[in-house]
Order: C-alpha cells, then structure tokens, then sequence
C-alpha cells in the first residue's frame, strides 16, 4: 500500500467558488501559502449568481480587479416597477436609479463563472491554482493545538485527508435541475479510497468555502439555524425577442397574475426571475409534482408580461427552479482554526442579489486577519472578530431577506398594498441591499470612542469616497484608489489648514510622536519590517492649491511626494474639495483609523495619537512595552 502524501499549509480552502475563490486570492496576494481544492471536475460556465453590487465593485476596486470586471459586466443604473393596471396589461409606477452617493451609482450583473474567472486568474499570479476534482474525506483538530491559550500560529493542528472523487460527475453547463436550498440535498461527492491516491494536509488553518451543502461545516458539527419557505422561484437566463422596452433595466413586475423580476445581463442576455405559485414543497421540504423546465418558467413570465411578448428564440443559457431557505450557521469557527465562509454559514432568496456579495465578503473580512495571525503581527483572538462581525451581517441580511422575500413572492391583490411596502422596503434597505450600509458593532477592532471628531462618518462602515488633490502636481485622486487592500492599516491625518502656523504646529507634534520609539508606527511594526509595512499614512490638509506646499508635512509621515494631499477644489474638473465637510472633520483637524478591509475602525483628535496607540495595543503584537 502506498502511504498518503502528507504536507503542510498555512491555509487549505475546500471549495473554489466566489467564497473559496476569493479568499484564496486575497491570501496568496496577502503571500500566504494557500491551497484550494474544489470537488467539481471543471468550473462552471454558466448560471448562477449574477448581480454584483456597488460596494463590491469597490473592494475589486481595491484589489486592481474592477476594470476586467466591469469590461465583461452589464451595467444595470436605473430600475422600473410595474403593477397591473386597469387595462388588464402591466402599467410602470416609478423609474428611479439603482443607487446615488455611490463611487459605482449601479449594480452589474456578470454570470458567476465570470467572477470565479476572474478571480482564478488573480490568484494564478501569486501562484495560487485551484486543485480539482478533489475532496476532503476527513478533518481532524488536535486538542491540544487548538486550545486557545496553546494556540502557536507555528503549529498545525488541522489534520485533513483529501483524494480526487472517483466517479465525480462533470459539471453541467446550462441545465440545472430542480433545486432546494441548504441541507436538503446534500451529498459531497466523495470517492472511495480503493481508487484514489490519498494525501494528508496538516494545516494552520481549514476554510469550509464549500457552499450550502457544506461538507466542512458538517465534519466540525456546526449546525444551520432557521427555515425553508414554501415560496418557489424559477430562474431562466436567455437573449430575449420582445416588444417590452424597460428589459435592459431592473424590473420587479408585480401583477395579479404573478410576480416577475428582470435583471439584465451581459452580452445582451436577460435572467427572468419567476415565482412559481402552483408548485408545491412537500413534507420533505423538496418540490412536489411535476418536473418544471425552462419553457415552464419562460411561460408563467409571459402571463406577468401581459400585453407585452417575451420569446426565447435562441434557447435557454440556464435555469433552475429553488426553494429559498434562510438559514444562519449557529457557529462560523470552531476554536478558529476551522472557519466557514459563503453560502456554508448562511443562506437566503437571491430576490436582492446578496449571497455571492455576502460570500466575497465574508472571505474579505477574513483573509487579512488569517494574514496578521499568521505573520504572528496579531494574537489569535484577532480571529474571533470574524465571527463576531460577519454572523451578525449574516443575522441581518437574513431579518431582511425575510421581509423581501415574503413581498417579493406575495402575488398581489386589489387594495392590499404590498407593492408600495415592496417600495418602502427597498428604500429603507437600500444602502444595505448596496453595501454602503453595512455596519460592524463596536469592538477591539471598531472602536467608537470620540466619533464626534468625524461626525460625518459611521465607525463600523466602510469609508465614503471623495476626491482630493496630490499636492506635487496638482491631480486629482479618488480616495479609494489610495486604500488598496494590501493588508495595511491606513492612518488618515486630517491636520484642518497647515498654512496656519497653529496647526502646522499641530502636525509637527503629532508626526513627533508618531516618530517617537513608544509612538505606535514603531511599537506595532514588527523589527526589520519597512516603516510602512502595517501602516500606510496619508496627510490631507485643507488647503488650498495657491497655500499647498508638500515641504510643510514631516518627512516621518512618509513621502512628501506621493502621501500628501489637500482637501480642494480641482482646478481643471472643479470637483471635490468635500471631504472634511463630508466626513464632518472640523478644522480643528482629526486622524482617521482605515482597517485593511476599507471599514473605518476609530477616530482621533488630532492631537490624540496616544489613542490610536491603545486601539492597536487591544490587537496587535507590540515589538516594545508601553504603559497602556
Ligand atoms: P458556492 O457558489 O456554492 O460554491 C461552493 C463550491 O464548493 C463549489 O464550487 C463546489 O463545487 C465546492 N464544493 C462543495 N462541496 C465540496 C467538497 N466536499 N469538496 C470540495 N469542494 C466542494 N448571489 C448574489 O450575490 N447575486 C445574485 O445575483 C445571485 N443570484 C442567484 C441566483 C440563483 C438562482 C441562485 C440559486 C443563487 C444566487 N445567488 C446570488 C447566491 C449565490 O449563488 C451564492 O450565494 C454564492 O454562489 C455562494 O458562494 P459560495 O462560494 O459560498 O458557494
């Protein structure tokens, strides 16, 4: 018998779709030794999620991902609805546009073997590639390893087998049965160990990535918390022939004969959302009767369309027909060493086009505290805040989803209202449904201690956008384009008009202790480290071009050249200048705490470096002893 391979890894991922893909992109960029497998003999090509929305758009952004993806994405900026209207035909309500205040102001829509291929080839440049078709077909946690107080970023104490799946069917392009979420039909195609050479993985540290069916989440005991619904969705992508004009818009179309929603696509393809009211869930949670095909879904999209035609003359892309479950993970860690990200810890109606977003975010969140645990820059309790923020996210999105979902899937009747609570709720949850509002609680990462320094900013939610001028040469920068998801915290110092002698002073002390051997740019980055390997700083004065001078920032708050910007007025666009007014920075001046995720952990007065010292101290590794 030849004894399995065995190897070690910093981080092993089991699945490679956007959760899987993702993280093991931002980990080999982060330089992490990662590897992903994923049970499927190919990757899909076809169907699935689509709808990337605006914050998404941003953290690609941030990754240098979001010029290919917006090349191959629709763009979706306004949306329509629609009701019944006394003529028996559907009739519009509103128009209005996706989203405003936005960097991106709309939502793109690219088939999710898009993004997966996207973000394959990203992590191909840091030599990461996913291995497939292989499975895991055991998980073991040493007791001893995982114990918190034991827990050495040097041990290993993830034991997992893995072998290639011996019969694992190839994947299906277009076509896709009926379907259920979560639990339901869950079945990891596993091979047997006669036919399949076997390796043992020793990791740091184990990623369930592996979808609503999650093996990973089963092996560890993790149990999903909620329900299924009784409400059916059949889903169809195809190039439409029609006399409807509004198909390249968001269309919810809600009428007596059913409720329908449009979502237009790249390459002049659109997907129907159709909800399906004559199908029934058995006992068993799965659908009862007969199979439901393409032409089915095409069909009951035709009777909401009324007086308009809808025809698919080339055929379906793909379809699928599901249940929409909302489950949350009871636990997304166990003694965090084995995580669970994506559609393994939560489930929910893609109505909002939220799983993939919610899944590429889960692994954004995780990816850069894996990276300072295992740089040993950060204790292991630095990995509870995962948990802590994105279950909460999760809980959240599954409390709307409920609401959503039920309006969404409620054929309406004369006089009951639901179309204008439909309204009402996308309203009220819009900047959530988008990203933006999305809010972590306060913890040793977002702390909301003098939040009245920045009143214009929410700690807890990712930073707005502005533009503001490099002071060298005049050009106007996107904020954003200066906080790159490199791992790094950015320090924002706002020190109000440095062309004033009092706050110039005021720069001077605070760059001074800044630079001081106890100040926190020495104490939390780690000896030999570059001066801005954790801390990336960026001086915005609010001055103007004729009273800039990049000589009156300190040469210790990193380059003049490039690091140094004021908060005015462009000379040739005349955009910007906002951004104090914006983010409600006095100017008395303020520093900006900008996590590595682009979220805003803490802000101080200007003249309060010591706080921000004792923000980093609850959860980086000191490399000197200070009195907190
Ligand atoms: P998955 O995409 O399920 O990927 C899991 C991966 O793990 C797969 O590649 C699988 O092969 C692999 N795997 C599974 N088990 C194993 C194993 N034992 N070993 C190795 N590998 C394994 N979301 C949006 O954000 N926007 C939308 O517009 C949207 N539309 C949707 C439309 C429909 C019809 C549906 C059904 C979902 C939609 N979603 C949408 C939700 C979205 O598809 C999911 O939330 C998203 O795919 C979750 O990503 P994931 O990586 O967590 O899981």
């Amino acid at each position: 018998v030849t004894p399995a391979r065995d190897s070690h890894v910093d981080v092993l991922i089991v699945g490679a779709g956007p959760a899987g893909s993702f993280l093991a992109f931002a980990l080999g960029r982060a330089g992490v030794r990662v590897r992903i497998i994923d049970k499927k003999e190919v990757r899909i090509s076809a169907g699935h999620a689509d709808g990337i929305q605006p914050r998404t758009i941003e953290v690609f952004q941030s990754y240098g991902l979001a010029e290919r993806f917006l090349k191959d994405a629709a763009q979706v900026h306004v949306k329509a609805y629609y009701v019944s209207g006394p003529e028996g035909g559907i009739v519009r309500t509103i128009l209005e546009p996706i989203v405003q205040g936005s960097r991106y102001p709309f939502e793109a829509t690219l088939a999710q073997s898009g993004i997966e291929g996207l973000l394959r080839d990203a992590m191909t440049e840091d030599g990461v590639h996913v291995e497939q078709p292989k499975v895991p077909i055991s998980l073991s946690l040493s007791a001893d390893e995982a114990e918190p107080q034991t827990h050495s970023s040097e041990a290993y104490p993830v034991k997992v087998v893995l072998e290639r799946p011996s019969a694992s069917a190839p994947a299906k392009n277009g076509h896709n049965g009926p379907m259920s979420d979560a639990v339901k039909t869950a079945s990891p195609a596993m091979g047997s160990a006669n036919d399949t050479a076997q390796e043992v993985v020793r990791a740091r540290y184990v990623v369930g990535a592996d979808g609503a069916h999650s093996w990973v989440r089963s092996a560890v005991g993790i149990d999903m918390v909620g329900e299924s619904t009784n409400f059916v969705w059949g889903v169809v992508d195809f190039v439409p022939e029609s006399d409807f004009l509004d198909l390249r818009l968001s269309c919810a179309i809600h009428t007596k004969h059913g409720n329908c929603m449009i979502v237009p696509r790249e390459k002049d393809m659109i997907r129907v959302y159709v909800h399906l009211e004559d199908v029934n869930v058995g006992d068993s949670g799965r659908l009862d009767g007969p199979q439901l095909g393409p032409d089915d879904i095409l069909e009951v999209a035709q009777e909401c369309f009324y007086p308009y035609k809808l025809s698919a003359p080339q055929g379906f892309d793909w379809w699928t027909v599901y249940i929409v479950g909302q489950r949350v993970a009871s636990s997304f860690s166990v003694k965090n060493r084995v995580f669970i990200i994506g559609d393994a810890c939560h489930t929910h109606s893609p109505k909002a086009g939220q799983g993939m977003n919610a899944s590429m975010s889960d692994a954004h969140n995780l990816a850069w505290k894996l990276a300072y645990v295992i740089r040993q820059w950060a204790p292991s309790t630095l990995l509870d805040t995962y948990e802590f923020e994105r279950r909460k996210f999760a809980q959240d999105l599954i409390d709307f989803d409920k609401i959503f979902a039920t309006l969404y899937s409620v054929t309406p009747k004369p006089g009951d209202k639901n179309h204008e609570r439909f309204l009402e709720a996308s309203n009220t949850y819009g900047a959530f449904i988008r990203g933006h509002g999305v809010q972590y609680e306060a913890s040793t990462i977002t702390d909301i201690a003098r939040k009245s320094v920045a009143s214009g900013l929410v700690i807890g939610q990712r930073i707005p956008p502005g533009i503001i001028v490099q002071v060298a040469d005049f050009r106007p920068y996107e904020l954003h384009d200066l906080l790159p998801s490199d791992t790094r915290f950015k320090i924002l110092i706002l020190p109000g008009d440095t062309s004033k002698p009092k706050q110039k002073a005021k720069l001077d002390a605070v760059a001074a202790e800044i630079d001081h051997p106890e100040g926190f740019l020495k104490r939390f980055t780690p000896a030999g480290a570059p001066d801005d390997a954790v801390f990336d700083i960026i001086t915005i004065s609010h001055t103007s071009c004729a009273a800039a001078n990049t000589l009156a920032i300190p040469p210790c708050l990193q380059s003049h050249w490039s690091k140094t910007f004021i908060d005015t007025e462009t000379m040739c666009e005349r955009i910007g200048g906002s951004l104090y007014a914006s983010y409600g920075v006095s100017d008395a001046g303020a520093i900006i705490v900008c996590r590595p995720d682009g979220y805003v952990g803490m802000v101080a007065a200007l003249d309060d470096s010591a706080a921000i010292g004792k923000y980093f101290a609850h959860f980086l590794h000191s490399t000197c002893v200070v009195d907190a």
